[in-house]
């Protein structure tokens, strides 16, 4: 033989699509929380529970005598799953929809914003992301070949005495016009948004909106907190807007919806003609998710299609406690003076470190945004986790905001008085020292 049979490889394995993503925030921050808090408000998952008609349907699903939802269902969705996604989408959206062509259910939200860029982006296409943004886009525009284009939302100061709010936090309607060519082939809008948690206006739908017909440009809705809103506000659905049906894909959650993020399932809604191209992708990658969830989820589903709009509702429940807590984690906030941005969606806040920051000095040019070193000294040193702002900014503007820190408060009661009494407990020290 002339060669060894022990010979290591020695050409590059790595493909090239993963040039410069190999980097995840995730990876880092769940781990600082494993391993030191106390009160864990950093990663998005509710510590409480799913809720029983939920955790019923799929206990029946399970043991409840029907042995084929051991295997495998219709690749694009389980038919009673996207029949009722369907029905309830018909509600919100006011038009019909065919469950075999205009739904597809996937691996949660993530594989569905996977589906879409795959799907639809090219080599050299421009996709624009609005930032912050949930972290997730920029890399999987990349390995689609496309390029991320950002367009910031700008904070205004808040009114005279009054905490800031997400509704603060704006597009610059030149700014984001100006991000628009004719490489564009996609925006990707995130409301109710992760990380500020706001709601964009329809005001700014239609600006949007606006832009997308103009250039004859896809809009990617990531709306998976679309059951969270606040305040008595409206989410309001972009596809809903003229001319926005026919380029729009919807993606939501159940995961974020019935707060059961580890079942995994997930949706799009749209039109055949972009959701054609998702389901090839989806087809030639995971083909389909767990039968006896999607069957679960369907249950919720239709359990929820009956209660529409009624305060037993779950969807309207869950807002319901969740501003509760919300409004807790604000006053917590408050009190100790790491000014909230209160959010008028979503389960998370972000709130300004500026007045913590003597316990946390900097270090003079370093690679890491400060924000992320405060994150990091928090939870060794106070046993509470969050996640440092910058992580949801591309590289080139991760050092812009670096006074802020996100928090979920999808959180037991106890859990967020634990937050509290750290909080307080801090501010003590620091006053007394
Ligand atoms: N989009 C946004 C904005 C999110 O915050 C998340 C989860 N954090 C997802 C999508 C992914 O959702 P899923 O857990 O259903 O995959």
């Amino acid at each position: 033989l002339s060669f060894s049979l022990q010979a290591k490889m020695s050409r590059p394995v790595q493909a090239r699509r993963l040039e410069g993503i190999d980097k995840n925030i995730w990876v880092e921050f769940v781990k600082l929380a494993a391993t030191y808090s106390k009160v864990n408000l950093g990663q998005g998952f509710p510590d409480f529970p799913a809720p029983d008609f939920l955790t019923e349907a799929f206990t029946r699903a399970l043991g409840g005598g029907n042995h084929m939802l051991h295997q495998y269902t219709r690749a694009f969705g389980h038919p009673p799953l996207v029949k009722v996604l369907a029905q309830f989408f018909e509600k919100l959206l006011g038009r019909d929809l065919d469950p075999m062509t205009n739904v597809m259910v996937t691996v949660g939200a993530y594989q569905a914003l996977f589906c879409c860029f795959q799907a639809l982006v090219d080599e050299g296409d421009e996709v624009i992301i609005i930032e912050p943004f949930f972290d997730c886009y920029e890399p999987m525009v990349k390995m689609a070949g496309g390029t991320p284009v950002f367009v910031p939302l700008r904070p205004n100061p808040p009114e005279d005495g009054k905490l800031m709010s997400s509704a603060d936090w704006q597009l610059d309607p030149a700014e984001l016009a100006s991000k628009f060519s004719e490489r564009t082939k996609a925006i990707v809008l995130n409301s109710p948004n992760n990380p500020l948690g706001k709601v964009f206006s329809r005001g700014e739908l239609g600006l949007i909106a606006e832009l997308c017909v103009k250039h004859d440009v896809l809009c990617i809705s990531d709306e998976v907190y679309e059951w969270l809103v606040y305040d008595g506000k409206q989410h309001i659905r972009i596809a809903s807007l003229q001319g926005m049906w026919d380029r729009t894909v919807i993606v939501g959650s159940a995961g974020k919806t019935f707060s059961a993020t580890g079942w995994k399932v997930g949706w799009v809604v749209g039109p055949n003609r972009l959701l054609q191209h998702l389901r090839t992708v989806h087809q030639n990658s995971v083909y389909h998710c767990a039968t006896i969830a999607q069957e679960a989820v369907a249950q919720g589903f239709q359990r929820e299609l009956m209660l529409y709009g009624k305060p037993e509702s779950y969807f309207v429940q869950l807002p319901k406690e969740l501003q509760q807590k919300r409004d807790w984690l604000v006053q917590s906030l408050d009190n100790v003076g790491m000014k909230p941005i209160v959010p008028e969606g979503t389960y998370f806040l972000v709130a300004d470190i500026s007045q913590f920051k003597s316990d946390v000095p900097d270090v003079p040019n370093s690679d890491e945004p400060y924000d992320y070193r405060f994150v990091k000294w928090m939870v060794k040193n106070k046993g509470l986790a969050a996640i440092p702002l910058s992580a949801f900014y591309s590289e080139a503007h991760k050092n812009n905001y670096t006074n802020f820190i996100r928090f979920c408060f999808a959180k037991e009661e106890a859990t967020l008085k634990a937050a509290n009494d750290i909080l307080q407990k801090w501010k003590q020290e620091k006053t007394s020292s």
